[in-house]
């Protein structure tokens, strides 16, 4: 089996991956990006991207995805479709790190940048599943504008829906707040941002059954865990804020990672706890979690790893 030997390994295509990609091709270090199983990332599943700079009127998620690979590719980037299966980091800065893609073919690269995200954890409800993108959505701060002026429903206790049922209660003319348990998780400044807004109902030990609507969110079948009480309430959009999972099972024991595998990087670098591994994006950030935030964490990478390189006498 012949092994390649490169100089920039990127693992991700998401907005980190892809700026990483631009910048690191531009410094001529020749880098080849797999995309991974989805590629483009997270932001494939939202519509419209109002948020990201550069973009007055909004750009569609998937064609913002395609863009950004399109400047990756014109500056030498070789993207290919396929996905790390196995790496085997080396400790020593004279050896290669190795990464097997697809279970089959293996990759020698002197640095590599990890992109690989976060994906939103949902309910898991069939309902639910059925009705992303037609008013289900993980992310407040993405779609929340499209509910201006109307009622919708949260679910989560935790400081991430805390912070995004205080910004849609900004928008939205109601919003439901369903925490399972008869406590938040959330911190107390958090909650009593919560409690100080008069149009969200917060609704202690309730669980969701079901969404309800064939192609659009029409309504919210929910159960009180307690009194086994039932009720529909009526909702044009449901937002799920009940954490994110980094995707970093494949780093496991390799990569320095806190306790909910989220890579650890030092201090305001990407410089993960492996001399020549980087890490940028979603995957390395539980707090922003921003297209513009995770590029910006993907040019940071790029430049880590273009000083590694010459520092290693590259
Ligand atoms: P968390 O894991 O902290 O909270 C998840 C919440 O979702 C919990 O209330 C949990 O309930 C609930 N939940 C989980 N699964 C289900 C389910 N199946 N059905 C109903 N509810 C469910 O995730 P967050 O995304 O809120 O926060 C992640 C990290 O990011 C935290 O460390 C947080 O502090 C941090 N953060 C900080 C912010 C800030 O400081 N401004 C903003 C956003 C995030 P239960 O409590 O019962 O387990």
């Amino acid at each position: 089996m012949s092994i390649e030997k490169i100089k920039t390994l990127i693992i991700g295509s998401g907005p980190a991956g892809y700026t990483a990609a631009i910048y690191a091709s531009r410094a001529d270090l020749k880098p080849v990006l797999y995309t991974g199983m989805e590629p483009g990332g997270q932001l494939t599943t939202t519509t419209d991207v109002d948020n990201f700079p550069g973009y007055p009127n909004g750009i569609d998620g998937p064609k913002m995805m395609e863009e950004l690979k399109a400047q990756a590719e014109r500056f030498g980037t070789d993207v290919r479709i396929g996905e790390a299966t196995k790496v085997a980091f080396s400790k020593s800065k004279d050896d290669l790190h190795e990464i097997t893609i697809d279970h089959d073919k293996v990759v020698h690269a002197k640095t590599v940048i990890i992109s690989t995200g976060a994906s939103a954890k949902y309910l898991g409800l069939e309902s639910e599943q059925r009705l992303i993108g037609g008013g289900v959505s993980a992310c407040a701060v993405c779609d929340g504008f499209f509910y201006k002026g109307q009622e919708v429903a949260i679910v989560g206790g935790g400081d991430t829906a805390a912070e995004e049922a205080t910004y849609l209660a900004n928008i939205c003319s109601k919003v439901t707040m369903l925490v399972r348990r008869d406590e938040m998780r959330a911190s107390k400044a958090m909650q009593h941002r919560v409690n100080s807004k008069e149009n969200i109902d917060l609704r202690y030990n309730t669980e969701v059954v079901e969404v309800v609507g064939e192609n659009v969110v029409e309504g919210l079948k929910i159960i009180n865990n307690k009194t086994k009480e039932t009720e529909t309430i009526n909702i044009t959009g449901f937002f799920v804020a009940i954490g994110h999972k980094p995707n970093t099972d494949l780093f496991k024991d390799q990569l320095e990672m806190d306790e909910t595998g989220y890579i650890i990087t030092n201090g305001k670098t990407t410089k993960t706890n492996i001399p020549g591994v980087f890490a940028s994006g979603d995957v390395q950030d539980k707090e922003y979690r921003q297209a513009v935030t995770a590029a910006g964490t993907g040019c940071m990478a790029a430049l880590d790893a273009e000083r590694y390189l010459a520092s290693i006498g590259d």
